[in-house]
Protein backbone atom coordinates (compact mmCIF):
# COMPACT_ATOMS: atom_id res chain seq x y z
CA UNK A 1 0.00 0.00 0.00
CA UNK A 2 1.05 2.99 -0.77
CA UNK A 3 0.63 5.80 1.79
CA UNK A 4 0.00 9.15 -0.10
CA UNK A 5 -2.78 7.38 -2.33
CA UNK A 6 -4.78 6.91 1.39
CA UNK A 7 -6.71 8.92 3.08
CA UNK A 8 -5.94 10.00 6.95
CA UNK A 9 -8.49 8.25 7.85
CA UNK A 10 -7.96 4.85 5.78
CA UNK A 11 -4.36 5.03 8.19
CA UNK A 12 -5.45 5.53 11.30
CA UNK A 13 -7.51 2.51 11.02
CA UNK A 14 -4.81 0.80 10.30
CA UNK A 15 -2.46 1.85 13.24
CA UNK A 16 -4.13 -0.55 15.71
CA UNK A 17 -2.53 -3.57 13.70
CA UNK A 18 1.38 -1.46 13.85
CA UNK A 19 2.04 -1.84 10.39
CA UNK A 20 5.49 -1.06 9.18
CA UNK A 21 6.44 1.86 7.14
CA UNK A 22 8.84 1.54 4.44
CA UNK A 23 10.77 4.64 3.78
CA UNK A 24 12.64 4.54 0.45
CA UNK A 25 15.95 6.74 0.20
CA UNK A 26 17.78 7.13 -3.09
CA UNK A 27 19.58 9.66 -4.28
CA UNK A 28 19.70 12.12 -7.70
CA UNK A 29 23.25 11.73 -8.95
CA UNK A 30 24.99 10.69 -12.26
CA UNK A 31 24.99 6.71 -12.94
CA UNK A 32 27.98 6.57 -15.88
CA UNK A 33 26.97 7.51 -19.90
CA UNK A 34 24.23 4.71 -19.68
CA UNK A 35 21.97 4.79 -16.53
CA UNK A 36 19.85 7.87 -14.96
CA UNK A 37 20.40 9.57 -12.42
CA UNK A 38 17.59 8.68 -10.83
CA UNK A 39 18.68 4.96 -10.81
CA UNK A 40 19.29 4.50 -6.79
CA UNK A 41 15.95 5.77 -5.84
CA UNK A 42 14.25 4.30 -8.94
CA UNK A 43 15.41 0.81 -7.08
CA UNK A 44 14.50 1.31 -3.54
CA UNK A 45 11.20 2.70 -4.53
CA UNK A 46 10.71 -0.28 -6.53
CA UNK A 47 11.61 -2.72 -4.62
CA UNK A 48 9.87 -1.61 -1.39
CA UNK A 49 6.76 -1.07 -3.67
CA UNK A 50 6.95 -4.89 -4.91
CA UNK A 51 7.91 -6.29 -1.15
CA UNK A 52 5.00 -3.69 0.22
CA UNK A 53 2.26 -5.36 -1.95
CA UNK A 54 3.98 -8.59 -0.95
CA UNK A 55 3.60 -8.03 3.45
CA UNK A 56 0.94 -5.47 3.55
CA UNK A 57 3.43 -3.04 4.70
CA UNK A 58 2.89 0.80 4.02
CA UNK A 59 5.16 2.27 1.56
CA UNK A 60 6.24 6.15 2.50
CA UNK A 61 6.71 8.60 -0.77
CA UNK A 62 10.51 7.89 -2.30
CA UNK A 63 12.99 10.65 -0.68
CA UNK A 64 15.65 11.40 -4.03
CA UNK A 65 17.88 13.79 -2.22
CA UNK A 66 20.42 13.15 -0.12
CA UNK A 67 24.04 12.58 0.88
CA UNK A 68 26.00 12.75 -2.32
CA UNK A 69 28.88 14.60 -2.53
CA UNK A 70 30.96 12.16 -4.39
CA UNK A 71 29.69 13.39 -7.36
CA UNK A 72 29.16 16.86 -6.79
CA UNK A 73 31.29 17.65 -10.19
CA UNK A 74 28.67 15.89 -12.47
CA UNK A 75 26.38 18.11 -13.99
CA UNK A 76 22.53 16.91 -12.48
CA UNK A 77 24.06 15.59 -9.30
CA UNK A 78 22.00 17.05 -6.00
CA UNK A 79 22.96 16.38 -2.77
CA UNK A 80 22.40 17.50 0.59
CA UNK A 81 25.00 18.42 3.28
CA UNK A 82 24.99 14.97 5.80
CA UNK A 83 23.76 17.11 8.25
CA UNK A 84 20.74 18.16 6.10
CA UNK A 85 19.91 14.33 5.24
CA UNK A 86 20.33 13.41 8.85
CA UNK A 87 17.78 16.25 9.52
CA UNK A 88 15.52 15.42 6.78
CA UNK A 89 15.03 11.70 7.87
CA UNK A 90 14.65 11.85 11.28
CA UNK A 91 11.81 14.58 10.68
CA UNK A 92 10.31 12.01 8.62
CA UNK A 93 10.51 9.25 11.66
CA UNK A 94 9.53 11.61 13.91
CA UNK A 95 6.49 12.41 11.62
CA UNK A 96 4.97 8.94 11.41
CA UNK A 97 6.15 8.28 15.29
CA UNK A 98 3.90 11.12 16.00
CA UNK A 99 1.48 10.09 13.62
CA UNK A 100 1.23 6.55 15.37
CA UNK A 101 3.52 4.49 13.62
CA UNK A 102 5.84 2.44 15.81
CA UNK A 103 7.61 0.49 12.93
CA UNK A 104 9.97 2.15 10.63
CA UNK A 105 12.25 1.20 7.82
CA UNK A 106 14.17 3.25 6.02
CA UNK A 107 15.15 1.16 2.73
CA UNK A 108 18.40 2.91 1.27
CA UNK A 109 19.30 2.88 -2.36
CA UNK A 110 22.88 4.55 -2.01
CA UNK A 111 25.77 3.57 -0.68
CA UNK A 112 27.15 7.34 0.62
CA UNK A 113 23.66 7.18 2.81
CA UNK A 114 24.87 4.55 5.24
CA UNK A 115 27.03 6.37 7.20
CA UNK A 116 24.81 9.03 8.00
CA UNK A 117 21.72 6.98 8.31
CA UNK A 118 23.47 5.09 11.04
CA UNK A 119 24.21 8.41 12.95
CA UNK A 120 20.96 9.11 12.41
CA UNK A 121 19.94 6.19 14.02
CA UNK A 122 21.62 7.14 17.15
CA UNK A 123 20.17 10.00 17.24
CA UNK A 124 16.82 8.89 17.20
CA UNK A 125 18.00 6.05 19.67
CA UNK A 126 18.31 8.53 22.42
CA UNK A 127 14.86 10.47 21.83
CA UNK A 128 13.19 6.88 21.70
CA UNK A 129 15.51 4.36 22.79
CA UNK A 130 13.84 4.25 26.32
CA UNK A 131 10.73 2.50 26.53
CA UNK A 132 11.27 0.34 23.26
CA UNK A 133 8.03 0.92 21.54
CA UNK A 134 9.39 2.74 18.50
CA UNK A 135 11.64 0.38 16.37
CA UNK A 136 13.39 2.36 13.69
CA UNK A 137 15.56 0.90 11.21
CA UNK A 138 17.66 1.48 7.66
CA UNK A 139 19.38 -1.13 5.50
CA UNK A 140 20.65 -0.70 1.96
CA UNK A 141 18.52 -3.60 -0.14
CA UNK A 142 21.51 -4.29 -2.12
CA UNK A 143 23.73 -5.29 1.12
CA UNK A 144 20.04 -6.80 2.32
CA UNK A 145 19.97 -9.55 -0.36
CA UNK A 146 23.86 -9.39 -0.67
CA UNK A 147 24.45 -13.31 -1.10
CA UNK A 148 21.50 -14.26 -2.84
CA UNK A 149 23.07 -11.26 -5.49
CA UNK A 150 26.60 -12.68 -5.33
CA UNK A 151 25.02 -15.91 -6.54
CA UNK A 152 23.52 -14.40 -9.89
CA UNK A 153 26.58 -12.64 -11.38
CA UNK A 154 29.27 -10.31 -10.17
CA UNK A 155 27.26 -7.95 -7.58
CA UNK A 156 29.51 -5.69 -6.11
CA UNK A 157 32.84 -7.38 -6.12
CA UNK A 158 34.37 -5.36 -9.23
CA UNK A 159 32.73 -1.96 -8.62
CA UNK A 160 29.99 -0.18 -6.41
CA UNK A 161 28.53 2.18 -9.09
CA UNK A 162 26.76 1.97 -12.00
CA UNK A 163 28.14 -1.56 -12.42
CA UNK A 164 26.54 -5.04 -13.58
CA UNK A 165 24.02 -4.88 -10.69
CA UNK A 166 22.68 -1.46 -10.88
CA UNK A 167 22.51 -1.70 -14.62
CA UNK A 168 20.67 -5.15 -14.65
CA UNK A 169 18.25 -3.63 -11.83
CA UNK A 170 17.53 -0.28 -14.38
CA UNK A 171 17.07 -2.58 -17.43
CA UNK A 172 14.61 -4.89 -15.52
CA UNK A 173 12.42 -1.78 -14.35
CA UNK A 174 12.76 1.18 -16.52
CA UNK A 175 14.52 -0.85 -19.84
CA UNK A 176 13.54 2.28 -22.07
CA UNK A 177 16.37 4.55 -19.62
CA UNK A 178 19.08 2.58 -19.97
CA UNK A 179 21.39 3.69 -23.00
CA UNK A 180 22.85 -0.32 -24.08
CA UNK A 181 25.08 1.49 -26.74
CA UNK A 182 26.63 3.38 -24.52
CA UNK A 183 28.15 0.21 -22.34
CA UNK A 184 31.14 -0.95 -23.94
CA UNK A 185 32.48 2.04 -25.68
CA UNK A 186 35.38 2.84 -23.33
CA UNK A 187 37.81 1.22 -21.22
CA UNK A 188 37.41 1.10 -17.27
CA UNK A 189 40.35 2.51 -15.29
CA UNK A 190 39.55 2.41 -11.68
CA UNK A 191 40.54 5.28 -9.36
CA UNK A 192 40.33 4.84 -6.49
CA UNK A 193 38.94 8.03 -4.04
CA UNK A 194 37.86 6.79 -0.59
CA UNK A 195 39.45 3.39 0.82
CA UNK A 196 37.84 1.27 3.69
CA UNK A 197 40.79 -1.25 4.64
CA UNK A 198 41.92 -2.89 8.01
CA UNK A 199 39.82 -0.84 10.00
CA UNK A 200 40.78 2.40 8.37
CA UNK A 201 38.88 5.01 6.00
CA UNK A 202 40.75 7.24 3.82
CA UNK A 203 39.47 9.79 1.57
CA UNK A 204 41.97 11.17 -1.20
CA UNK A 205 40.18 13.56 -3.55
CA UNK A 206 36.60 13.66 -5.17
CA UNK A 207 36.11 12.43 -8.42
CA UNK A 208 36.41 14.25 -11.18
CA UNK A 209 34.18 14.80 -14.24
CA UNK A 210 36.66 16.05 -16.78
CA UNK A 211 38.49 12.89 -16.05
CA UNK A 212 36.40 10.51 -15.29
CA UNK A 213 32.84 8.63 -16.74
CA UNK A 214 31.10 8.18 -13.20
CA UNK A 215 31.34 4.20 -13.42
CA UNK A 216 32.78 1.65 -10.84
CA UNK A 217 32.39 -1.81 -12.04
CA UNK A 218 31.91 -3.35 -15.53
CA UNK A 219 28.36 -2.73 -16.82
CA UNK A 220 28.79 -4.54 -20.13
CA UNK A 221 28.16 -7.95 -18.44
CA UNK A 222 24.56 -6.71 -17.36
CA UNK A 223 21.27 -7.71 -18.77
CA UNK A 224 17.88 -8.13 -18.41
CA UNK A 225 17.28 -11.75 -17.15
CA UNK A 226 20.06 -10.44 -14.01
CA UNK A 227 17.96 -7.98 -13.32
CA UNK A 228 14.85 -9.59 -12.90
CA UNK A 229 16.75 -12.48 -10.90
CA UNK A 230 18.32 -9.58 -8.69
CA UNK A 231 15.37 -7.81 -8.51
CA UNK A 232 13.76 -11.04 -7.34
CA UNK A 233 16.50 -11.58 -5.20
CA UNK A 234 15.78 -8.01 -3.29
CA UNK A 235 12.41 -7.97 -3.25
CA UNK A 236 12.42 -11.79 -1.14
CA UNK A 237 15.18 -9.88 1.41
CA UNK A 238 13.17 -7.32 1.83
CA UNK A 239 9.94 -8.52 2.25
CA UNK A 240 11.69 -11.05 4.97
CA UNK A 241 13.31 -8.25 6.76
CA UNK A 242 10.01 -6.29 6.99
CA UNK A 243 7.58 -9.29 7.88
CA UNK A 244 9.81 -10.08 10.50
CA UNK A 245 10.61 -6.43 11.49
CA UNK A 246 10.34 -6.38 15.64
CA UNK A 247 13.46 -6.20 18.00
CA UNK A 248 14.04 -10.40 18.34
CA UNK A 249 14.55 -10.43 14.60
CA UNK A 250 17.37 -8.45 14.48
CA UNK A 251 19.08 -9.92 17.69
CA UNK A 252 17.11 -7.84 20.54
CA UNK A 253 15.48 -9.34 21.90
CA UNK A 254 14.70 -8.86 26.30
CA UNK A 255 12.30 -5.99 26.30
CA UNK A 256 8.12 -6.46 27.03
ZN1 LIG B 1 23.65 3.76 -7.59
Amino acid sequence: MLLNEMTWMEIRELLPQNPVVIQPVGSTEQHGPHLPLQTDILSAYEVARAAGERTGCLVAPPLPYVYSETWQTFPGTISFKPQTFMNCVSDIAESLVRGGFRKIFFLNGHNGNLAPLQTMIFQLLERYGREGEVLIGAGSYFMIAQEACAAIGDSFSDGTHANEFETSMVMQMRPDLVHVDRLGDWVYEPEFFLSFREGMTSVHKLPDSSRHIGVFGDPRRASQDKGRRYFEACVARVAEVVENFDPEYFGLGGGS
